[in-house]
């Protein structure tokens, strides 16, 4: 994905315009924050991209070609991964399981090869600085902050397209945090466009390339890295 543009995207639920008019573009390797205030039409924008619902009016293009994202299912084939600020893995699943979104590896015999799940989805954790995890272990009996980043390595495993994180630090201390802001780098170099949703202004400003207001439903302003540096 070289290239993403929302234009003019409206979404109405019965009486309420949740949604006015969204412009955003972005283009590979970028990280746009979207700001704005309680109700200003964040999660609703968000939840147009992750195909949860369907925009009521405007367009989404993809590399210059209209798409609809029509269903969650559409998104994922996309390659739109979404964490969201609520845990969403099944907490009495043990980790890998949570972790594989594919088909299950299997042995010769046509059985589960759990061996070679483990030692992946281990690997898969390491890399991300996560040790000590037995992933065999259920989910829920994690701290959520550890929740959160299985979370987080689940939606970057097979690097994405396109990922939204809406407000991923909320309950992560700073060690944790630390590791995804290091793997948003590392996703930004390969050309990943994250959506970052925060109020939090110093995350934003150390990790925006543009920053994007929502106000009451609106796109309002938008801001681009150097625009507030003399030095550029
Ligand atoms: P934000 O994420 O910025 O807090 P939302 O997208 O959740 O904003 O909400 C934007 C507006 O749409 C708010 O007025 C909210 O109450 C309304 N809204 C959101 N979801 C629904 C819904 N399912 N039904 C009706 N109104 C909704
Ligand atoms: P966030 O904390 O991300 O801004 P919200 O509190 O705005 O999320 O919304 C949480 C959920 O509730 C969303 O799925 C949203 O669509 C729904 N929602 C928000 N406002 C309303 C509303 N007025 N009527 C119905 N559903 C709503």
């Amino acid at each position: 994905m070289q290239k993403l543009e929302l234009i003019s995207l409206q979404k109405r639920y019965g009486d309420t315009l949740a949604l006015k008019r969204a412009d955003v573009t972005a283009k590979a390797g970028e990280v746009v924050a979207i700001c704005g205030e309680n109700g200003a039409g964040k999660s609703t924008l968000m939840s147009l991209l992750a195909g949860s619902r369907q925009p009521t009016a405007g367009e989404i293009k993809i590399d210059g070609k209209p798409v609809a994202i029509d269903s969650p299912h559409t998104a994922f084939d996309l390659g739109i991964r979404t964490v969201y600020q609520e845990l969403s893995l099944l907490p009495d699943v043990s980790v890998a399981e949570n972790l594989y979104l594919g088909e299950l590896p299997t042995t010769r015999f046509g059985t589960i090869d759990w061996v070679r799940l483990h030692r992946e989805a281990s690997e898969h954790l390491e890399d991300l600085g996560l040790t000590g995890i037995d992933v065999r272990k259920m989910t829920g009996s994690y701290p959520v902050a550890i929740q959160q980043m299985i979370e987080i390595a689940r939606a970057i495993q097979f690097e994405p397209k396109l990922l939204i994180l809406d407000e991923p630090t909320g309950v992560l201390t700073q060690t944790e945090s630390d590791l995804l802001f290091k793997q948003i780098d590392r996703l930004r170099d390969q050309g990943t466009i994250i959506f970052y949703i925060s109020h939090r202004l110093e995350e934003v400003l150390e990790l925006a390339d543009r920053l994007i207001v929502l106000k009451d439903g609106e796109t309002v302003d938008q801001f681009f890295r150097g625009d507030c540096s003399k030095d550029r």
